[in-house]
């Protein structure tokens, strides 16, 4: 099942750092996931893998997909920093927003009856959050060992028999990237939960046994 047009050139104009290759992926699995149970998706930035993971949702047309970010940028993304983005930064605010480009994001590829943005730090958020199941959760937040592990403990346990569990950004050679979603996927795989489907690109795919 190909992309809407609509979706596919929004996702490819957004900002951000997603190979289409690792979208349509996203996207095919999405498909499958949201029939199962809602999708989540940690990392929502300005909403590019956001319209890949949502448009498979869209498709399938039974469960939602729930993003959540504090969209205030990575310390990387701050001013003066080696990632920081003057078309991000809020004067109002007195640092980046990425919220209104989520909005605008979903507005333009027609996904927000099927993409449920929450603004929040992911393991706050799951403190709250009643464990009903997910059938794809999508790792893509804080890229520290903390954060990274903070978000499989807290929500990789909710994903269901058969889900899957994305994780991106993973880079075996430390010089292609930093370590700590490797260091992740070695830990998932370490349990026996989880079983490996491979990488496209950085994107790693597991599902649970
Ligand atoms: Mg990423």
């Amino acid at each position: 099942m190909p992309v809407r047009e609509q979706a596919r050139r929004v996702a490819e104009e957004a900002k951000g750092f997603l190979a289409v290759a690792e979208g349509m992926r996203l996207y095919e699995l999405s498909l499958e996931g949201s029939a199962w149970a809602p999708c989540l998706e940690i990392g929502s930035y300005c909403g590019k893998s956001t319209v890949y993971l949502g448009e498979g949702c869209r498709e399938t047309g039974r469960h939602p997909l729930f993003t959540v970010d504090h969209h205030r940028g990575s310390e990387e993304q701050q001013p003066g920093q080696a990632y920081f983005d003057p078309a991000l930064y809020s004067a109002e605010l007195g640092g980046t927003n990425t919220l209104p480009w989520l909005l605008r994001n979903l507005r333009r590829a027609g996904l927000e009856d099927w993409v449920i943005p929450i603004i929040s730090e992911s393991t706050r958020l799951g403190r709250f959050w009643s464990p009903g199941g997910l059938g794809l959760l999508f790792i893509d937040g804080g890229h520290s060992e903390e954060d990274v592990l903070g978000d499989y403990r807290t929500w990789a346990h909710q994903v269901i028999r058969g889900g899957y569990l994305c994780v991106h950004d993973v880079f075996p050679d430390p010089r292609d990237g930093g370590q700590a979603p490797y260091h992740l996927v070695l830990h998932a795989r370490s349990t026996g939960a989880w079983e490996y489907l491979g990488a496209e690109e950085s994107l790693v795919v597991l599902r649970r046994r």
